[in-house]
């Protein structure tokens, strides 16, 4: 570590090309960096980093929808499912944040443009994934996180003091005399810049990028592990990965096209090659992953397969659009067949070790989002928990670095 840090702080001391500087500086554009940005005080100057295009995020792909706190009965449930999933290595506490924070969460959504699905009186709709006792996600056809990031970045772009620079990537930290972190070091079309500033958020998103068969887009590292560990931050549970058990089988290599839970939710079942079920298709992802390479296994095949012969087709039209043409340019009709699947990297519950404010050990780092570790997870995650706890985190980081009493 020592040896690595000293070649960091000699990174540092080569001269950069130019210098900027900022109040904050956000280094990712998904959901975890955008609500960050619209927390933080608006006389802040902010500047975020997205290392490819602004829209190339995790966020962006999220399909299944966003979990609320139902009704105020549901709290119990909604708190057991979450540990149930996670093993009971969940941080109650953070569990306990993410659950009482949710509503005020899917109303300020709502409030600055996000749709949600509802009934004909205007309701919203909930539905149901694996490992949940009751239906309490809130979705947008099959594309959720596209229509939550698209409006929250929108309203980023709305604020004077927030600035975006895209294809820009950061590769270190920088710390000054004392080892107090002020601000990253990022590269931008082969030239360097030091970036100044007050405090540092890492939103950098998952480890995808790191696995031959992943969900997530190939420019998601783990930059953020990395380069926090040089400087010392505590990282916490690194092996916790999830496998999401239903992705679209492909033999070509490169991302992942998942089929969301939420198709079992509605219906849709596990058929091996004889065409038979072998496993609860609602039980949670890791234990229904591990019946899938099981069975394959057992088969001596690639892949098994996801049928929607009982989900009716008036859902598949309205819930699944986006899923069901995917498929079809596959050449797979999800209305007449069953698709192959095959389970893929996911989803990182680990990463850089943070309180209940989002902050890092180190002081002035704080991580939110997929690279953060807050504990909500706990071994597995629940489905449909990660961006709204990457936007209730992301929230309390902000108002941390604001001074705001947060509770
Ligand atoms: C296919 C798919 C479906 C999903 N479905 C759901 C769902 O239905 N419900 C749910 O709750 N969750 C879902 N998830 C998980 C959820 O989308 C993510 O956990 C969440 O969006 C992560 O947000 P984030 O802000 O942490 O990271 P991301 O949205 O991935 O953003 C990471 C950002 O960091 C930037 N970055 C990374 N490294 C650097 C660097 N070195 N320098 C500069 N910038 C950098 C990237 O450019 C990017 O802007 C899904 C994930 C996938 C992949």
């Amino acid at each position: 570590m020592d040896k690595e840090k000293n070649m960091n702080n000699k990174k540092n001391a080569n001269k950069p090309d130019s210098r900027l500087d900022c109040d904050v500086v956000i280094v990712g554009c998904g959901v975890g960096g955008l609500y960050s940005a619209l927390n933080l005080d608006h006389s802040k100057k902010i500047l975020m980093l997205s290392k490819d295009a602004v829209d190339i995020c995790d966020s962006m792909l999220a399909q299944g929808g966003i979990c609320v706190l139902h009704d105020e009965g549901d709290y119990d449930a909604f708190f057991e499912d979450t540990l149930r999933a996670g093993h009971y290595e969940n941080r109650k506490e953070s569990v306990d944040i993410m659950i009482r924070s949710s509503r005020d969460v899917i109303n300020d959504l709502i409030s600055k443009g996000v749709e949600f699905e509802r009934d004909e009186k205007g309701e919203l709709t909930y539905t149901k994934e694996g490992a949940h006792s009751i239906p309490r996600i809130c979705f947008h056809e099959d594309i959720t996180g596209k229509e939550i990031t698209t409006k929250l970045l929108a309203n980023v772009r709305k604020l004077d003091n927030v600035s975006i620079m895209e294809y820009t990537c950061m590769t270190d930290l920088l710390e000054d005399e004392t080892g107090r972190i002020c601000g990253v070091l990022a590269e931008k079309d082969n030239s360097s810049i030091e970036i100044y500033a007050g405090d540092v958020i890492f939103a950098t998103g998952g480890i995808g990028g790191q696995y031959a068969y992943s969900t997530n887009y190939r420019i998601l590292t783990g930059d953020g592990c990395r380069i926090a560990s040089d400087h010392g931050a505590e990282l916490e549970h690194m092996d916790y990965v999830q496998i999401h058990p239903t992705c679209l089988y492909r033999k070509k290599k490169g991302r992942n096209f998942l089929i969301s839970e939420s198709a079992r939710g509605e219906g849709a079942i596990i058929l091996n090659h004889k065409g038979e079920r072998f496993v609860d298709e609602l039980l949670p992802r890791d234990v229904v992953t591990e019946a899938i390479r099981k069975e394959m296994e057992k088969e001596g095949v690639e892949y098994e397969f996801l049928s929607f012969e009982n989900v009716p087709d008036e859902v598949i039209r309205n819930h699944f659009p986006h899923i069901c043409e995917t498929c079809l340019e596959d050449g797979y009709d999800i209305f007449r067949e069953p698709v192959p699947i095959v389970p893929a990297q996911h989803y990182f519950m680990g990463g850089i070790h943070v309180d209940s404010n989002s902050e890092t050990t180190l002081p002035h780092l704080y991580a939110v989002g997929e690279t953060s570790c807050n504990g909500v997870h706990g071994k597995n995650r629940l489905a449909s928990n990660s961006l709204l706890e990457s936007l209730v985190f992301a929230a309390r980081a902000a108002k941390k670095i604001n001074s705001e009493e947060v509770v």
